[in-house]
């Protein structure tokens, strides 16, 4: 996971495109600022050193993207602060010269926010649990030299673990030094057989398969006999295919029992679905009451007044999303200032 700040700078005097834009990242929970023009972006990216990111708008009155990437790659590399570059259908052909004056990426005519994020490698505050650094009060410097650092571990797909990179063999020291704090971000439920991370699927409980199809069962009251209703087709009619009594009569000579499921793969019939892992490292497939829980920490290094806040993860029950606020874009608020 980035730690690295990510405030985005828009500079753009495209109403429409602005607040795609800023709707866009406003539910990243990223910061921004606006300029209108050229000189107030060089100057925002001068005066604020957040700033990680520029979207900016290809071409208009007060603003010109070749002249400001041009500039701004004199001093700041492509890794340091990326450029996006808002390109209308018909500058299509302009696309060229930006990425060699210095963009990092180009939005073309009319983009979807879909699109801006994975653009921006910006990601839904809903799919994120965020930690926020230590709060370390400008006015203390007695107290707190640096800012404190805060180390979340991230996916490793080639592991299918949490990782913490090359900082992995650092937790063992970590967990020893007294100044660091141990900040619990999560449990999830790992592979009983690897550790790896396994995805989830409600399917057959007998053996794991994912596909089920709902059954009817009957009850032939004569003898006893269960089974799946095309156990008792016969040409004649229903039979019960354990005692041949054959013309049975719903109600009177047996019950229907829906709701059932039959898995596709084991023709087991199931009353419920299980939760059944699949190991994304080894392939073990297994119940989730058998997958091991583990705990996932971060770690914040560095002395500071309190530890770094986490806040709670943007759980998506019923719910809560029915009594959700409606979101309603304003231009003049959250994280934005005038220049
Ligand atoms: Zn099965
Ligand atoms: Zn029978
Ligand atoms: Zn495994």
């Amino acid at each position: 996971m980035n730690t690295k700040p990510n405030k985005i700078l828009i500079v753009d005097d495209d109403q429409a495109t602005q607040k795609t834009i800023v709707d866009t990242i406003v539910d990243t929970d990223t910061s921004y600022v606006v300029a209108t023009t050229n000189d107030a972006g060089l100057r925002a990216v001068q005066n604020d050193s957040e700033i990680s990111q520029v979207i900016i708008r290809a071409w208009s009155i007060d603003i010109d993207a070749l002249d400001f990437c041009e500039r701004i790659r004199l001093q700041r590399s492509h890794d340091d602060l990326r450029i996006i570059v808002i390109l209308r259908n018909d500058e299509r052909p302009l696309g060229a010269q930006m990425l060699i004056a210095g963009a990092n990426d180009l939005l073309i005519g009319d983009f979807e926010p879909r699109e801006l994020r994975m653009r921006a490698h910006i990601v839904p505050s809903d799919q994120v649990k965020r930690v926020d650094p230590a709060h370390t009060p400008q006015s203390a410097p007695d107290v707190v030299s640096d800012r404190p650092k805060v180390h979340v571990p991230a996916f490793d797909a080639v592991s299918c673990r949490f990782t913490f990179g090359h900082n992995e063999l650092q937790i063992a020291e970590w967990e020893a030094d007294p100044d660091v704090k141990k900040i619990p971000l999560d449990k999830i439920i790992v592979c009983p057989q690897c550790s790896a991370v396994p995805t989830f699927r409600a399917g057959c409980g007998e053996c794991g398969g994912a596909w089920t199809v709902p059954e009817t069962i009957i009850h032939h009251y004569a003898c006893a006999h269960v089974a799946p209703e095309q156990e008792f087709y016969s040409k004649s009619g229903l039979a019960c295919p354990k005692c041949r009594l054959t013309d049975l009569v719903a109600g009177s000579d047996f019950e229907q029992m829906r709701g059932c499921l039959k898995c596709s793969d084991c023709s087991a019939i199931l009353s419920e679905l299980s939760m059944v892992g699949h190991c994304l490292a080894c392939e073990h497939r297994f119940a989730m009451a058998d997958g091991i829980e583990m705990e996932i920490y971060g770690y914040q290094i560095g002395r500071a007044l309190d530890a770094a806040s986490v806040t709670p993860p943007n759980f998506h029950s019923p719910r809560r999303v029915a009594n959700a606020d409606q979101h309603t874009w304003q231009p003049d608020t959250v994280g934005s200032y005038s220049i």
